[in-house]
């Protein structure tokens, strides 16, 4: 195809030409041409299962056809594609859909603001107006969480390794512990209901409580439905907003759209991005709660807000997906599935290793960074691609695309077997 499907030339190239902080082609050392649904396709012609799909900005699979005929069709028509923040159809068309589609069939009412296409500029505007609304400057956020690493983002975020890399005091947050982070006897929102009541336990009163249902980088910790209702109750007795950083697992990686639905939460903040444009492209938003849309026109800004051609591609994986409850049952069959299949090889290790996790975000934990390295280093040279997620990349994570059929899964967690077995003989 072109004179660089020669490896040892890509992998020279990068290593004089780009950063030293390039990570993922480290841990996947082939140069990815082509990709379609759960498969990725290396210039040499190797094909590879996806079971990290993008760290979750690829729910709906690689390329995905009929996400990528509504902007192929779209770009073709000559439509607006940059307008920063002008009205235009697709916006429009966007968020009635989002709005009947998915908002008016929970009963959810909520404002959207667009921010940057990160992430994390979504983390950054939830923040800002948290304080602006309360006019207090403290933010709790929890351990192992992980919420980006623009400066106010990483002061959310709790691994050192990521917090020294800022090189300045991360300030304004105070990290407390996570639902089991203290062992299965402590209630820690007990603890945190405590510590906020509490006018002289030294934590300033928060502006929010900031929060991911499941941990994706953490681990895949995942918080119960009343641990998450008492925080959500905390926060409203003293006046914090609260949060939810929907960014990884939102967009259906957990069953639902939304990953609170389960617990009935009702968060005055939504934060979404990575799968909410359906394609890979970069598109992020805020749902706020009427009453704390209190900005001032232009007050938050940004060149790369709500970008029409992210909007077509999210529009119709709302109209393709979330229509009805099918696409819902699928993703909890397949999680079921790929649920069982890890316990009975966790069993098979005699029970040494532990399966954590709901829908289809799931983490098998080796409690040892140097077998989890090794599992997923021979998973990948067995064609699947799979990411490691916790404190000390301890935790496999599996996160197929959504719309994986059950004999790609399957298959892919064949590899999986075989390369722990390898890694970890029975
Ligand atoms: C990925 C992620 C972010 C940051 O998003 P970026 O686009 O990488 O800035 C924030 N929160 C959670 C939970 C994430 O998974």
């Amino acid at each position: 195809m072109n004179n660089s499907a020669d490896p040892s030339r890509t992998l020279r190239t990068l290593e004089t030409l780009e950063s030293n902080v390039r990570l993922y082609s480290r841990l996947f050392p082939a140069c990815f041409s082509h990709a379609r649904g759960p498969f990725l396709l290396s210039e040499t012609g190797e094909r590879f299962i996806d079971f990290f799909s993008g760290a979750g900005a690829l729910n709906y699979g690689h390329n995905n056809h009929q996400l990528k005929a509504a902007i192929t069709e779209y770009l073709g028509s000559d439509a607006v594609v940059h307008g920063l923040d002008m009205a235009t159809p697709a916006k429009v068309d966007f968020m009635e859909t989002f709005n009947s589609v998915i908002l008016r069939e929970r009963g959810l009412d909520y404002r959207f603001q667009f921010t940057g296409p990160t992430g994390a500029n979504g983390v950054e505007a939830a923040l800002k107006l948290a304080r602006k609304v309360t006019g207090r400057h403290n933010i709790i956020s929890f351990t192992r969480g992980y919420h980006g690493l623009s400066l106010g983002a990483a002061a959310a975020t709790s691994s050192r390794f990521l917090r020294e890399a800022s090189g300045v005091p991360l300030s304004g947050v105070t990290i407390m512990p996570y639902d089991g982070y203290l062992g299965d006897e402590i209630d820690t929102a007990e603890h945190l209901r405590n510590i906020l009541l509490d006018s002289s336990s030294g934590i300033d009163a928060p502006a929010a409580i900031l929060l991911e249902t499941v941990q994706g980088e953490g681990g895949i910790n995942v918080a119960q439905k009343e641990w998450l209702r008492s925080v959500q109750a905390l926060a409203a007795e003293i006046g914090a907003i609260f949060i939810v950083d929907d960014i990884q697992m939102g967009c259906g990686r957990t069953g639902d759209f939304f990953s609170f639905e389960f617990a009935e939460l009702s968060p005055d903040v939504v934060i979404l991005s990575k799968s909410l444009s359906g394609y890979g492209l970069p598109l992020s938003m805020l749902l706020i709660k009427e009453a704390i849309d209190i900005w001032e026109p232009g007050e938050h800004t940004g060149t790369f807000r709500g970008n029409n051609l992210a909007l077509v591609s999210a529009t119709a994986a709302l109209n393709i997906y979330w229509r009805t409850e099918i696409f819902s049952q699928s993703i909890y069959r397949l999680g079921t599935l790929m649920r069982h299949r890890l316990n009975a090889i966790a069993r098979a290790h005699g029970d040494h290793f532990t399966v954590r996790g709901r829908g289809m975000a799931l983490g098998f934990d080796c409690r040892n960074t140097h077998l989890a390295e090794t599992a997923a280093r021979k998973a990948y040279d067995r064609g699947l691609i799979i990411e490691r997620c916790g404190p000390a990349d301890e935790v496999i994570k599996f996160f197929p695309p959504l719309t994986i059929d059950p004999e790609t899964l399957t298959k892919g967690l064949d590899i999986f077997e075989d390369s722990l077995a390898e890694a970890a003989p029975l």
